[in-house]
């Protein structure tokens, strides 16, 4: 029941079948496909960066060649993570459009949340996926019980936060005979 439910419950919910119903089957025929990782940064932490690149360096040695700028131009760290840009994710297969890991504990997590993201009450959209519509997403969150503000982000306007409204104070009686008498 909707009622019982509380809104981040709901915007998970609306936001997992809006992927399933609007971006899942829209990705065959992407005209810019994420995986390519022109318009995108794939983050990945080392265990997928080895799996998916193939590296037979230990992690302490890949982190000095790459350190040394000396490492591949399209991968760089910043913490622990791993971050790839500038050449298709190895794992995607062009002629398929399918992913090699899907599926699988190898899959970062930011390929299965691209471009919706959720962080407790607020959904991120991101319009670089060329099936994001921000307008219909608003909408769908509305037939799932959540009213809420498109605002895009001023730093980078391509990701646009859904916070939900703030609800209507119900005044109590008390109130309304105050504002009578
Ligand atoms: S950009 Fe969007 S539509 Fe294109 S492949 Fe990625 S998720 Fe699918
Ligand atoms: S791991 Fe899979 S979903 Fe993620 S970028 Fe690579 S091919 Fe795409």
């Amino acid at each position: 029941m909707r009622e019982g439910r509380s809104v981040a419950e709901r915007l998970a919910r609306a936001a997992a079948q809006w992927q399933a119903r609007h971006i899942i089957p829209h990705c065959a025929r992407c005209q810019e496909p994420c995986c390519r990782l022109r318009t995108v940064v794939l983050e990945l932490e080392w265990r997928q960066l080895r799996a998916l690149y193939a590296i037979e360096q230990s992690r302490r040695s890949f982190d000095a060649t790459l350190a040394a700028g000396a490492g591949p131009a399209h991968i760089r760290k910043q913490g622990a993570h791993y971050f790839a840009h500038g050449q298709p994710c190895p794992a995607f297969d062009e002629q398929t459009r399918r992913c090699a890991v899907y599926g699988t504990a190898l899959k970062p997590e930011s390929c299965t949340d691209f471009p919706v993201y959720q962080d407790g009450d607020v959904i991120t959209a991101d319009r670089r996926c060329e099936a994001v519509d921000v307008d219909a997403l608003v909408a769908h969150l509305a037939a799932a019980g959540v009213s809420v503000v498109a605002e895009p982000d001023r730093e980078f306007p391509e990701l646009v936060a859904l916070v939900p409204r703030a609800p209507k104070r119900r005044r109590h009686r008390r109130d309304k005979a105050r504002s009578s008498s």
